[in-house]
C-alpha cells in the first residue's frame, strides 16, 4: 500500500496559466507546503489528448452546464438570450468543446504533485473551478477573475490557471493518462530524513 506521505496528485498548467508567467508561482504554492514535484513536463496537446481527459458522460456534461446556469441565475443573466439554451446537458456540451479549445490554444505544463493528502491540498492551494468565486489566497483567487457570464458569452472555457485532480482514483487515472508507463521519480526533501 501507498505510504501516506506519498499519495500522488496530477496537475495541468492551462494556456492562461503559461502565458500569465505563472508556471514558477503555481510550483512554489505546492512546494512552499512541503509537497514535493516528482515529474514536470511542458508540451503541446493534441485535441485528441485533451478530449480523452475530461469525461464524456452525461453527468459530468451536466455538471458543466449547471455551473453555466448557476452562475447566469446568480446575476441575473438570461442563457436562452445569450446561449441559445437553458438545458445542462446542451450547455454542457458546448463549454466542453470550448475546453478542448482552450486546452490546446498554447503549451501547457503536466506535472505529479505527491505528499501528505496531495490531492485535496492541491485542490485547496487552486481553489474552486470558478474564479470569481475563489477566495484570495488560492491560485484562482489570486490570479485570475474569469466567470462563466464573461466566458460564455464570449464562447470560450473559464480560463482558470490549472486543472487539478478530484480524487485520488482520478489522480491515478490522469497520471496514467498523461504520463503512461513513466515512472516518478523518488528523491527526499530536506528535512524529510528528520521526521
Ligand atoms: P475543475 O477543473 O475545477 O475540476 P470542472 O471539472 O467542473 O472543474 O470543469 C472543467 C473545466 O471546464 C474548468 O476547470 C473550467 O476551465 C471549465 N468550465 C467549467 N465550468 C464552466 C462553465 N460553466 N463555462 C465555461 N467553462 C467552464
Amino acid at each position: 500500500m501507498q505510504h501516506i506521505k506519498e499519495e500522488k496528485t496530477f496537475v495541468l498548467i492551462k494556456p492562461d496559466g503559461v502565458k500569465k508567467g505563472l508556471i514558477g508561482e503555481v510550483i512554489r504554492r505546492f512546494e512552499q507546503r512541503d509537497l514535493k514535484v516528482v515529474a514536470l513536463e511542458m508540451f503541446q496537446p493534441t485535441r485528441q489528448m485533451i478530449d480523452e481527459h475530461y469525461p464524456k458522460d452525461q453527468v459530468w456534461k451536466e455538471r458543466l452546464g449547471n455551473k453555466t446556469l448557476s452562475t447566469y441565475e446568480k446575476y441575473a443573466l438570461d442563457p436562452v438570450a445569450s446561449l441559445g439554451t437553458a438545458e445542462p446537458l446542451a450547455l454542457g456540451e458546448m463549454v466542453r468543446e470550448w475546453l478542448v479549445n482552450y486546452m490546446t490554444s498554447a503549451p501547457l505544463v503536466r506535472m505529479v504533485v505527491q505528499g501528505v493528502h496531495a490531492v485535496d491540498m492541491v485542490r485547496k492551494i487552486a481553489g474552486p473551478t470558478l474564479p470569481y468565486a475563489a477566495d484570495m489566497g488560492t491560485i484562482r483567487g489570486d490570479f485570475s477573475v474569469d466567470s462563466p457570464a464573461v466566458a460564455n458569452a464570449e464562447k470560450r472555457a473559464v480560463a482558470n490557471i490549472l486543472h487539478a485532480s478530484e480524487t485520488a482514483a482520478e489522480a491515478e487515472h490522469e497520471i496514467k493518462h498523461w504520463f503512461g508507463d513513466k515512472k516518478p521519480h523518488v528523491y527526499k526533501r530536506y528535512g524529510e530524513d528528520l521526521s
